[in-house]
């Protein structure tokens, strides 16, 4: 298949979208973007990369660091771990406080904001004062990349206006859900979210998730093969909050966005695929980031189904 094609042929079709949608405006920091970028990337496990658009550029990775945590947290936890976040859709906004408040600070899914500040709450259980440097080193690790860092105007304006995360963790507190002091998980949770990557990069450390958990640049496990499976049913059933079975509907992979207009998706045994336009439509999901992704499986007739 000629995937470059596919790409160009993509990036014309989208080109009608780029006006549509909203930057995400909770932080002043994510606004100082540029509204109109459009970056796809796709690594094989055969290491073949077709790039298109603005793939050097670095954006905020946001919730998709929710994967990241979420394996960490994995290679050392089982059970555990699901009994303080579940592995249901929330059918919720990704910020939202009500469930919770119902359901006894056991948030739905790790992809949603509860469930990945509860995931990071487990690590620095681990980690202690180190855990971001354990994040970061994990990321690089898997990128095969020492250069990825967090961009620290983004971390300080998320702190500067979390209100709303803040507010869950201490809900999550009054329900015994979070072990560690609360500053310290959600400065953690901040800094994860402020973490810049490129399209490339992205696509590279997703690509484990296509190959049942084993890196294919370096044949290093990193999540045994079952719970490389159900990190990608949790992606297929939740990566896009209330918006997830749309993009199920749509897209037919498993996929993980982030405010920052990221979206990575998984195609199992052939390829991870990374897309980033920044502004998102009304679930907070890169709104021509869903469409390329859609125009791709159904070009290609890769989706799972
Ligand atoms: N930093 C964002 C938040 O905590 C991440 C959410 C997202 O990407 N959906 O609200």
């Amino acid at each position: 298949m000629d995937y470059q094609n596919i790409l160009e042929e993509i990036q014309n079709e989208i080109q009608g979208s780029l006006k549509k949608g909203k930057l995400a405006n909770y932080i002043p920091a994510l606004e100082k973007v540029n509204a109109d970028d459009f970056a796809m990337s796709l690594v094989t496990l055969d290491n073949k990369h077709y790039n298109i658009g603005c793939t050097e550029q670095k954006f905020s990775i946001q919730s998709i660091s929710k994967v990241f945590t979420f394996t960490l947290a994995l290679k050392r936890y089982s059970k555990e771990l699901y009994k303080r976040v579940g592995h249901e859709p929330s059918g919720d906004p990704f910020n939202s406080l009500a469930q919770l408040e119902y359901e006894n600070g056991i948030p739905r899914n790790p992809f949603i904001n509860a469930g990945a500040i509860v995931t990071t709450d487990s690590l620095l259980s681990i980690y202690k004062n180190n855990t971001f440097e354990q994040i970061l080193k994990f990321i690089q690790k898997i990128s095969n990349n020492n250069s990825i860092e967090y961009n620290e105007e983004i971390f300080k304006s998320e702190l500067n206006h979390g209100f709303r995360n803040i507010a869950l963790i201490n809900l999550m507190k009054s329900f015994k859900n979070i072990n560690n002091n609360t500053d310290k998980v959600i400065e953690t949770y901040f800094k994860q979210c402020s973490i810049m990557m490129n399209t490339k990069e992205l696509a590279q450390a997703m690509l484990f998730l296509a190959n049942h958990g084993i890196n294919p640049p370096t044949n290093e496990v990193i999540i045994n093969e079952l719970k490389a499976k159900r990190i990608n049913s949790l992606m297929l059933t939740c990566g896009h909050y209330d918006a997830s079975g749309d993009f199920a509907y749509r897209v037919g992979l498993p996929g993980k966005s982030g405010v920052g207009g990221g979206i990575v998706a998984i195609i199992p045994k052939k390829m991870a695929i990374c897309v980033y336009s920044p502004k998102l439509n009304a679930y907070g999901n890169s709104l021509v980031g869903t469409r390329a992704l859609e125009l791709f499986s159904t070009k290609t007739g890769l989706s799972i189904f």
